[in-house]
């Protein structure tokens, strides 16, 4: 599908392409066909411990002196770059994760977005001055941690890549990126691009490699000041495990299982779609994925019945086809989606629609069939579980006290939607609802850049997007004054 123009069996450390110290590679596999497109190398834990120091010398040197108006012009200057390459990071990002060429275009689209709102914001982060007592002045700056590791998942590799490497250079900091032995192509060259636009070699460092390998060395290096983890749950415990020890903060974005309530009187022509494509989008592999679909009781049935038929229309494709989705990322994906939805069928939920293959799917790929449920009996691991696939959950709810206590009944808490015409009920519930981000009558935000991201409970902490994110990269020195 497209030539490769980077050394993507090779690690970037320092400005340099070098290979893996203990040698070795990792095959990628291409998730519509199952077969081997190229190789990557396998990072160890010598390699991260190269990349560290690398990222040391950056803070006192090349990156730590560059103003902040400047580090602002490099990032914006790599934003254009990755406009201008636009269609080879979309056939690249489309080729390592199989979604549709249209939803690859977006993510770079939106990755390039990052480096513009961080280049923007590099100089107007600024430090206070505290009225304090006669005679003293007090300033309070804000500080980059220092070295920042970047653990990422393979879902969204490279938006990811956006928002937290351009919010952490924006902030001073300097990088070692560990992407996902699953997808990791963008990374590298979305890396080569940064290096192209003026990040000075050290304070950009890519260490590919498998995650208990290398994403476990990087988490646990005692150089790195500050960790940006987003994955399962499980990997999160273990990486913020490792920061405890070494006593370094960090942001932990993880799944979710999140609710669209829909009310009585809400508008469900305009709903339907938004409901349907929340969940379908990457097939389902989406961390915000709608995908508990609450619904009033009184609409119940109308109500799914609209849903159904929109959902028995989606169809899944290759990334050429530009269906509603692609494969799942790789065969355990696809393995756990399956016993999902089977142990689903064997105890008797009921399965109200599914979407389709396209014709002439290569067989050896991971591909998953879009299905929705309902109703979901509420304990029932399909209606508390994050699935990762292209899998909905239908429940009746009584009233809005019934929806809000269902809303908030699974152990993660990071996206919401509320579903209603009535302004007071659109406050209520969303004011109660656990979670990080809450959409009315809408939902998700084309990337959401400038919107603050992220969960509670299971679903993490911390906050990565919008402006928010930069405090969350800086840490502040108050320094107090006397004068007389
Ligand atoms: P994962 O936890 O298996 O892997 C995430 C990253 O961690 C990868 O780079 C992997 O190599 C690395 N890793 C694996 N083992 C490690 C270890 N022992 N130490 C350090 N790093 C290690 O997750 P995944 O399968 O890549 O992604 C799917 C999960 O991520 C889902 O649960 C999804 O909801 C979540 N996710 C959350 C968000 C969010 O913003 N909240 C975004 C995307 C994905």
């Amino acid at each position: 599908m497209t030539t490769m123009k980077i050394a993507s069996h090779a690690l970037l450390i320092g400005g340099e392409w070098v290979q893996p110290a203990d040698g070795g590679s990792i095959p990628m596999i291409d998730p519509c066909s199952g077969e081997v497109f190229a190789h990557i190398a396998a990072g160890g834990a010598r390699d991260i411990d190269r990349a560290v120091r690398a990222a040391q010398t950056a803070l006192d040197g090349s990156w730590g002196r560059t103003p902040a108006s400047e580090r602002g012009r490099i990032l914006q200057r790599w934003a254009r770059l990755i406009e201008a390459n636009l269609e080879e990071l979309t056939l690249i990002e489309a080729r390592d994760t199989g979604k549709p060429m249209n939803a690859s275009r977006i993510d770079i689209q939106v990755t390039a977005r990052y480096f513009d709102f961080y280049g923007g914001a590099a100089d107007k982060l600024h430090g206070q001055v505290i009225p304090f007592l006669d005679g003293y002045t007090v300033n309070v700056l804000r500080e980059p941690h220092g070295v920042t590791g970047h653990i990422i998942p393979w879902n969204y590799p490279a938006q990811q890549y956006g928002r937290t490497v351009a919010a952490a250079l924006a902030a001073g900091n300097a990088a070692v990126i560990k992407p996902s032995e699953d997808a990791c192509l963008s990374t590298l060259r979305l890396s080569e691009l940064g290096l192209e636009a003026g990040v000075p070699g050290d304070a950009l460092n890519v260490v590919t490699g498998l995650g208990e390998v290398a994403g476990a060395a990087l988490s646990a290096h005692p150089g790195v000041n500050f960790l940006s983890f987003t994955g399962s749950p499980e990997v999160g415990t273990l990486v913020q495990a490792s920061a405890a020890r070494n006593h370094v903060p960090c942001t932990l974005e993880l799944g979710g299982k999140s609710p669209q309530v829909v009310f009585a009187d809400a508008d469900l022509d305009r709903s339907v779609p938004v409901v349907v494509k929340a969940i379908v989008q990457h097939a389902g592999q989406t961390c915000s994925a709608g995908s508990r679909l609450l619904v009033q009781k009184e609409i119940y049935e109308r109500f799914l019945g609209l849903v159904s038929e929109a959902f028995g229309k989606v169809r899944v494709g290759t990334p050429e086809m530009n269906l509603d989705c692609g494969p799942v990322m790789n065969a355990t994906q696809r393995d756990r989606i399956r016993s999902f939805t089977q142990a689903a069928i064997d105890s008797g939920v009921p399965v109200l629609a599914r979407g389709s293959f396209a014709d002439g799917l290569p067989p050896q790929g991971f591909w998953v069939q879009p299905t929705l449920f309902g109703p979901v009996p509420r304990e029932h691991s399909l209606a508390c579980e994050e699935v990762f696939g292209p899998v909905l959950s239908a429940i009746p709810f009584e009233d809005e006290e019934d929806a809000i206590r269902l809303a908030n009944a699974t152990d993660y808490g990071l996206v919401g939607a509320v579903w209603t015409a009535n302004g007071a009920c659109q406050q209520r519930v969303s004011k109660r609802m656990r979670c990080g981000q809450v959409f009315i009558n809408c939902y998700g935000a084309g990337g959401g850049v400038e919107l603050p991201f992220g969960g509670v409970k299971k679903s993490g902490h911390g906050r990565e997007k919008g402006f928010l994110a930069l405090e969350h990269f800086t840490v502040t020195k108050t320094i107090v004054n006397y004068h007389g």
